[in-house]
């Protein structure tokens, strides 16, 4: 038995891990891809932090982040966070991550949209991919057991306390049970739900939120989903915050710049979704930086824009759209990121820890998935517990779905969904629009028992896993339209036509609560 199990190896579950070695902890790291596979990977601008307090200062820092996030959080909670900040990057510049270098040798900074100074570390723009090859190898070189392809179905509560993880192996289709005294969940976001319009990859699909809920941990916020402003046009590809950090213009149809590049994601990706929307073309302009200054910054940039957009960005301006990036809600914890499940915890992107609120700032997200992952060791329960789950069920469920007859295809209605989403419920949405995604969503979850697999192997079966998946988006898009529906204002990331101000009544936490699994919505006052 080990003392804690880490699902997801993205940084969040990478950082804990070695926290947790570190501190003498026996840990196991279950995870359904790679690390390499991982969000993490992704991430191209970088990371917040306060290195030298002559330029800048924690108060500031605060301050930035608690107006994006439109108040709904929590300042005792955004301090500690922000005071985390200096001792990660010194923390992953000792592991040996490579930081781009001013002209002191000092980690470079640059400015993020939504913030005072130049504030944001990064190596290139390759900062996630350096992060998480350090993390992924200081790992093995401290001994940390892995178990990649290993698929979690469930998490075992017994009379409100969660004492083991069950898994399927994907490889060989096989149902295990891990008992530990720790769980610590760090299994992303939810942005596949809009899953054929988001930056993110196939695998961030709300599993470890799904899993939560249906155990009744509470989950909070779920409304708040950041869509980024700057995505390649059709393919959804990332263009870094940084283009726009550096000095990049947006320009519309008449080659006019439309909005202050550097205003918060919400109110930039709301200008150009407008545009979009109305079959208009928008434009990222970085041609006046410079080919010295965008070879060194932006490589990344370049190459994605050559390869996928047959645009050099040297000379044309570059067409993009907008996409969902990031979701603000999650697994509700408190200060010790401890869920409302006894020995269950959540961190990195699929918890909600009160800091980012209506809307998070770029380079905010690396900073909590490092910073509050090392902190979370300090809370864990030190006692051997007794599990007794029998995990027969489970093989058994698997069993009945190799022999199901299908007459609905899941995969068509997974991209229905994407497409309902976006259309009715992304970046401007309205109480009617909502309730349309909502009777499309109750449809399909009484067409369940019509779907199924085709597949009927027994050894890497990828269509049992999508349809595992596919389950949790189709349950948390019907938490995230309640949410919705609820929160009758306008404030960040959520906007409403039909509530187009932020209503003070609504300076509150959404908390989701699963009552004989249906959600109870309510809203509970920033403590
Ligand atoms: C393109 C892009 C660029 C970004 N750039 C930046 C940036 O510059 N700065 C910044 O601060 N943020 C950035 N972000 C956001 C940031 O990258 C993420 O919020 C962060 O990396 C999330 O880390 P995580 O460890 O919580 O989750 P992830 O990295 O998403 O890892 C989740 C892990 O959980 C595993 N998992 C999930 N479900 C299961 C299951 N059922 N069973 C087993 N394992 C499971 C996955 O395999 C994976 O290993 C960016 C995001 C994107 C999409």
């Amino acid at each position: 038995m080990y003392d804690v199990v880490v699902i997801g190896s993205g940084a969040a579950g990478l950082t804990a891990a070695l926290e947790a070695k570190e501190q003498g902890f026996s840990v196991l790291v279950i995870s359904k891809n790679y690390p390499t596979f991982s969000q993490s990977c992704q991430a191209q601008g970088g990371i917040n932090a306060i290195l030298d307090e002559s330029n800048d200062s924690i108060d500031d820092f605060v301050s930035d982040t608690f107006i994006a996030s439109r108040k709904i959080s929590n300042k005792k909670r955004i301090r500690k966070f922000c005071e985390l900040s200096k001792d990660s990057i010194l923390w992953l510049n000792k592991l040996g991550v490579p930081f781009t270098r001013d002209e002191n040798n000092n980690i470079a900074q640059r400015r993020f949209g939504g913030t005072s100074k130049k504030r944001t570390c990064y190596s290139s723009d390759y900062t996630g991919l350096k992060i998480i090859n350090t993390l992924y190898d200081t790992c093995v070189k401290n001994d940390i057991e892995f178990l990649h392809e290993e698929f979690l179905l469930d998490i075992a509560v017994e009379n409100g306390v969660a004492n083991a993880v069950i898994t399927l192996n994907i490889n060989k289709m096989k149902v295990s049970k891990y008992p530990t005294s720790n769980i610590i969940l760090a299994t992303g976001g939810y942005s596949n739900i809009f899953s054929l319009n988001t930056t993110n990859s196939y695998l961030t699909t709300a599993d470890g939120l799904a899993i939560a809920y249906k155990n009744k941990a509470k989950l909070s916020n779920l409304e708040f989903v950041q869509f980024h402003p700057t995505v390649l046009k059709e393919t959804n590809i990332l263009i870094s915050e940084s283009a726009r950090g550096e000095g990049g213009y947006l320009l519309d149809k008449n080659s006019n710049r439309f909005i202050d590049e550097l205003k918060t994601r919400d109110e930039v990706a709301r200008e150009v979704y407008k545009r979009v929307v109305k079959g208009e073309e928008v434009f990222l302009d970085l041609r006046h930086l410079g080919e010295e200054k965008i070879d060194e910054l932006l490589p990344q940039e370049r190459t994605i824009a050559l390869n996928f957009a047959n645009t050099d960005i040297l000379n044309e301006p570059l067409s993009i759209g907008v996409a969902a990036h990031y979701t603000m809600g999650g697994i509700l914890v408190d200060e010790n990121m401890q869920t409302t499940i006894k020995n269950l915890y959540a961190i990195g992107e699929c918890a909600q820890a009160s800091i980012h609120g209506a809307n998070r700032l770029g380079g905010n997200s690396l900073l909590e998935v490092i910073g509050l992952s090392r902190e979370v060791v300090k809370s864990f329960n030190k006692d051997k517990i007794v599990c007794n789950i029998d995990i027969k069920k489970y093989q058994k469920e698997i069993d009945e779905l190799m022999h199901k007859e299908i007459k609905v295809d899941f995969y068509k209605v997974k991209e229905q969904l994407s497409q309902i989403l976006f259309e009715k419920a992304s970046i401007i949405k309205s109480n009617s629009s909502l309730n349309e995604v909502l009777e499309f969503i109750n449809e399909q979850k009484n067409n369940l028992k019509y779907m199924g697999i085709e597949d009927k192997s027994t050894y890497y079966n990828r269509n049992l896993v999508d349809f595992y998946e596919f389950k949790n988006l189709l349950l948390i898009s019907e938490l995230y339209i309640k949410s919705a529906i609820s929160r009758n204002e306008s404030r960040g990331s959520h906007y409403k036509l039909d509530y187009e101000y932020e209503d003070e009544s609504f300076e509150k936490e959404t908390i989701i609560e699963n009552q004989d699994n249906d959600a109870f919505i309510y809203f509970e006052e920033i403590k």
